[in-house]
């Protein structure tokens, strides 16, 4: 890398956020602008379908302090950040939705608190979600009770994926084996100083939602099952329970034969032989849930692909030093 390394990397993923670009274009410059340090802004183009890469190529034009990294298919949110962390060059490096849901004058405010109580994780707290919608809040209120039991009270309540991180911290996130961590589990598992700075969660500027709730429902299927077995206890339990519900149904039946009401016993048959059945197919299920885990991670591969960086010049480096990269 010949380029001086910047004080601050803003790594931006954006999928189909054409609508949004001007907008966030003009407010993150003025914010970093005003900094008076150097910084780069990292916009990671998850394969947009819409005028994205063709926005950011014009405002490439006259902000040298924008690059664009370019994924050669949408590999989601989680992969972009991802992306984009990895290469990005800043001492610090802040994530920031491109929709301008998270203010970036709150980035200002992060860098202060990171420097001056020398922290190596600042989260961006949603000090009110009201303009989430109601469903969203809910959907969001449990996600977070669920990751806080698994990864325990360092996580911090209604943080997103708003944050800052120093190098070191990136850097860990480089050194683990996990092709596609799950970001705001994964950092404050990772046990860094960490800090918070609360800010008001704001509408989409422009543009529609690209989580709907198969994505979210997704996201928290992840969550659980990289970072607990414990769901596979689950079937182990319900194996047991099955087990003394099917002595309890023998003694009843035992004691059904000798009051002479034998043929009533059929019923406790089939619910005998329903319940089995429902607690192997749930077993199965969640066996299948792992294997498939393992089976992606014995494929091997990669998370996302960089079609292009424009800090490399324009051709995309060689499939081989990306899969390196990912693997480290
Ligand atoms: N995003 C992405 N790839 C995807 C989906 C979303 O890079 O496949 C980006 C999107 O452009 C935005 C951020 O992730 O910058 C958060 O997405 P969105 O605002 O749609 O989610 P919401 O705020 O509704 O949860
Ligand atoms: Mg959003």
């Amino acid at each position: 890398m010949t380029a001086p390394e910047p004080a601050l990397s803003v790594v931006v993923p954006m999928f189909n956020e054409a609508a949004v670009l001007p907008l966030l274009a003009a407010r993150l410059r003025g914010v970093l602008d005003g900094l008076g340090e150097a910084y780069e802004v990292v916009a990671v183009d998850d394969g947009s379908t819409d005028g994205t890469a063709a926005g950011l190529a014009a405002l490439r034009a006259g902000w040298p302090e924008l690059r664009v990294l370019r994924l050669r298919r949408n590999s989601g949110h989680q992969a972009a950040l991802v992306a984009g962390l990895l290469r990005a060059r800043g001492g610090y490096v802040v994530s920031i939705d491109a929709d301008l849901q998270d203010p970036p004058e709150v980035i200002v405010e992060m860098l202060r608190r990171a420097r001056a109580d020398r922290l190596d994780v600042v989260y961006g707290v949603r000090a009110d979600r009201s303009r989430d919608s109601r469903f969203k809040r809910w959907t969001a209120a449990g996600y977070y009770r669920l990751v806080r039991h698994l990864v325990g009270a360092q996580m911090p309540a209604q943080a997103g994926d708003f944050r800052l991180l120093s190098r070191a911290v990136v850097e860990a996130l480089r050194a683990l084996p996990e092709r596609s961590p799950v970001l705001r589990l994964v950092v404050p598992w990772l046990g860094f100083a960490s800090g918070e700075v609360a800010y008001e969660r704001r509408e989409r500027a422009a543009g529609r939602s690209k989580y709907p709730l198969s994505r979210m429902a997704g996201l928290a299927a992840e969550s659980v099952t990289s970072f607990s077995a414990a769901p596979l206890r689950v079937a182990t339990w319900l194996g047991l329970a099955g087990v003394a519900l099917c002595g309890v149904l023998v003694v009843v039946a035992v004691l059904a034969w000798f009051a002479g009401a034998t043929v009533t016993g059929w019923p406790s048959l089939y619910v005998a032989i329903l319940f089995l059945g429902a607690v192997q197919l749930l077993c199965l299920g969640l066996l299948g849930e792992y294997v498939a885990r393992i089976y992606t991670a014995v494929q091997g591969r990669p998370a996302y692909a960089v079609a292009s960086d424009s800090a490399d010049g324009e051709p995309a480096r060689p499939d081989a030093a990306e899969l390196a990269d990912s693997l480290r």
